[in-house]
């Protein structure tokens, strides 16, 4: 079995794990309401795809 022939320091350790991110999601904005929307989803705000009116409005 391998063995590491040194112990990783808690600095090491944790300098490597600063590249551990969340990654956001792919925000667009959208041509309606020029909110900021999730891409290829339907706009939360107005309610619409593709320029369509997909969801009644409240
Ligand atoms: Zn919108």
């Amino acid at each position: 079995m391998a063995v590491p022939q040194h112990r990783t320091s808690k600095t090491r350790k944790r300098l490597r794990r600063t590249h551990y991110k969340l990654s956001i999601p792919g925000m667009v904005e959208c041509p309606q309401c020029h909110e900021q929307k999730l891409s290829h989803r339907v706009c939360p705000n107005c309610g619409t795809y593709k320029k369509r009116q997909v969801l009644e409005r409240a």
